[in-house]
């Protein structure tokens, strides 16, 4: 048996180093759990980064992967596979709207390369882009081109543009943005990866009609926030009901854990992308639809999207509950939310909680995120909430003191 600290050592010395040197390796799950090379048990408050909706090792997944690999795995795009067209099917349904199509991908990047296209191919003539400073939309050069943070950018300029990014949430500064030129809007409706922040109210109708006026396209990035995490199939129906974008990008959820991502686009941008336009040699994938079909089932047969929003309002009513100078407040729909902090310690509270049995995400240095399972039990939750003083009081201890010390008697 290899511990976490063999397992570490391994992936230093064998993967590139993209990524901060994880602290544990994960051997298994099961529901909200999961345990550590080293057989310690945690409650899983982050779910992968919102993606195992239906926590680890559910029963409606490992049947339809395991029927489906041993059915048919793979067909590439040069034949049909029912999975793919079910889940297409079902996902277009989704939107309410039956002219809705389809493309199906492997990850959130790929959604929005596609989504991309799809507004270049419908504005044709025009090239700028609007996207939110802040915002994540991921690591290809394309989804690249229109994430808000410089820092990821700066590496990789030129990336294709033009691109003007707008402060999050603020109307005036959007509305002079889309001009006639602008082909289309990037947005999501909680900023994920900036640490839960829902738009405000009103921002995303005034988005819909920055476009509308101006003929561009609002695309909404529904990535991290799809699949009832806000508590509807997608969150911008919580922040912005009746609101209609154009396209809809979607992957962490959605698969349940398998790699996949989907870009539904709407009339009359549908058909914007022609034969031979784009593809994907394992987009469509039978075994990943097949948990995605999987996911879908589970989630209205389970009253998930209801689960989401009660629970998450308990998280939340529970979290207002704890007195303690270093928590600031929490924020977030559904089972989405953040923990602010009032001093930049959010990593030291993490490395506190997972000592203490409990895996969340110093998404930010003020900011804990959680996105729990959706099947995650209310006593998990209250256990959580239960823990988080004593991991404040750890994190408050590495906080330098502010008073001086007192002076050494002579
Ligand atoms: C995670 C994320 C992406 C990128 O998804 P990948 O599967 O990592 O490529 C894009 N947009 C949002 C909002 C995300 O949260």
């Amino acid at each position: 048996m290899t511990g976490n600290s063999d397992l570490i050592a391994r992936w230093d010395a064998a993967v590139m180093p993209t990524y901060a040197t994880p602290p544990l390796a994960l051997l298994r799950g099961e529901g909200a759990h999961v345990w550590d090379a080293d057989g310690m048990r945690y409650v899983d408050l982050i779910a992968g980064i919102a993606v195992s909706i239906l926590g680890h090792a559910h029963p409606a997944v490992v049947a339809a992967v395991t029927r489906q690999v041993a059915t048919l795995a793979h067909t590439s795009n040069l034949t049909v596979n029912e999975p793919s067209v079910a889940l297409a099917e079902r996902l277009r349904d989704l939107t309410g709207d039956p002219g809705g199509r389809v493309f199906l991908a492997n990850s959130g990047t790929e959604a929005n390369e596609a989504a991309l296209k799809c507004v270049r191919r419908a504005r044709p003539g025009r090239r700028r882009m609007v996207a939110a400073q802040g915002g994540f939309h991921g690591r290809t050069l394309g989804s690249l081109s229109l994430t808000g943070q410089p820092a990821k950018r700066a590496p990789f300029e030129p990336l294709p543009g033009p691109v003007d990014f707008v402060p999050y949430g603020d109307v005036d500064a959007l509305r002079a943005a889309v001009t006639t030129d602008v082909a289309g809007v990037f947005l999501e409706a909680v900023q994920g990866e900036a640490g839960v922040l829902p738009a405000s109210p009103g921002y995303l109708e005034a988005a819909r009609a920055a476009c509308d006026d101006a003929g561009a396209l609002l695309v909404l990035d529904e990535i991290q926030g799809g699949i009832g995490r806000a508590g509807s199939w997608f969150s911008h129906q919580v922040i912005a009901p009746g609101l209609r974008p154009d396209i809809v990008t979607l992957a962490k959820g959605l698969g349940g854990g398998l790699p996949i991502g989907a870009c539904i686009a709407l009339p009359p941008v549908a058909g914007a992308l022609r034969r031979g336009d784009h593809g994907s040699t394992f987009g469509g994938n039978p075994v990943a639809c097949a948990a995605a079909l999987a996911v879908l089932d589970t989630v209205r047969a389970d009253g998930l999207l209801g689960r989401s929003t009660v629970l998450g309002g308990r998280l939340a009513d529970g979290i207002r509950g704890v007195d303690h100078p270093l928590l600031a407040g929490i924020r977030g729909l559904g089972l989405w939310r953040a923990v602010v902090l009032a001093a930049p310690v959010a990593p030291a509270v993490e490395a506190a909680l997972r000592a203490a049995g409990f895996l969340v995400n110093a998404v930010a240095p003020d900011a804990l995120r959680l996105a729990p399972p959706l099947v995650i039990d209310a006593a998990d939750l209250d256990a959580f909430v239960g823990a988080l003083p004593s991991a404040l009081d750890v994190a408050s201890a590495t906080l330098v003191p502010i008073s001086p010390a007192p002076m050494e008697e002579t």
